[in-house]
């Protein structure tokens, strides 16, 4: 396979989909940056409640975007997030993130930072994961893959992703916020969660992390 991949592959979907794991065992694959614009959303959303800011007025929005510095990390342990210069990677799955993110997300000054930041991360080649990566931030990419899976195996999944990191939580919360976040993603004016038209669908639902990541090495392999 090849090494230090040179392009940009981008990878959508909703909640749950497998799409962090996935992407991360990529980039390892490929020797490629790992961009999880997830967490990016989620710093500007930990640094807005932080700040007392208030969501619904432009100018705050505007300094609270204006002032941010967001990087993103390769460890040993994962993606570490640096929010200007601040180690903030186990506050960003909290249940106050979870609720308060899609109305920093359906933001306009905040998606039109976010995406600059983010092509400006993946200039070099990366394996970029979100929601309108290939609708929006990378339409070129080399390739394109929409990553799905039942409501329930999602729900299942981030049950246990946040029990692994120790938030005490229930089912019915849990499926709350990915039923929510979901419909909110899919309606939102800039930057929805679609499926791209040229994008390979895959669902995740009865698959493996190995099957996933193999299946999409092979579409790269065999191009
Ligand atoms: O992928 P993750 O669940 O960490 O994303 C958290 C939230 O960030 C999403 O539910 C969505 O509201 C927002 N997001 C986005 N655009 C992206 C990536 C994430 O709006 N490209």
């Amino acid at each position: 396979m090849s090494r230090n991949f040179k392009k940009v592959i981008a990878i959508d979907g909703p909640a749950g989909s497998g799409k962090s794991t996935v992407a991360e065992r990529l980039a390892d694959e490929l020797s490629t940056l790992y961009i999880d614009t997830g967490a990016m959303y989620r710093a500007v959303t930990f640094k807005a409640l932080n700040e007392n800011i208030d969501f619904d007025d432009k100018k705050s929005i505007e300094k609270l975007v204006d002032d941010i510095d967001i990087s993103l990390e390769k460890t040993e342990q994962g993606l570490k997030v640096l929010l200007n210069g601040n180690d903030v990677t186990k506050k960003l799955r909290s249940s106050k993130v979870n609720k308060n993110i899609s109305r920093i997300a359906k933001n306009k000054i905040v998606r039109k930072k976010m995406v600059q930041m983010q092509r400006q991360f993946g200039a070099k080649g990366a394996i970029v994961e979100g929601r309108d990566i290939g609708t929006v931030v990378f339409k070129k990419a080399y390739k394109k893959f929409y990553l799905d899976a039942h409501l329930d195996e999602r729900i299942k999944r981030r049950l246990k992703q946040a029990k692994s990191k120790g938030r005490r939580v229930d089912e019915k919360t849990i499926k709350e916020e990915v039923i929510n976040r979901d419909r909110s993603d899919r309606s939102r004016k800039i930057g929805p969660l679609r499926i791209s038209p040229d994008s390979i669908y895959i669902d995740t639902t009865n698959l493996s992390i190995d099957e996933v990541v193999n299946k999409i090495l092979n579409f790269i392999k065999n191009e």
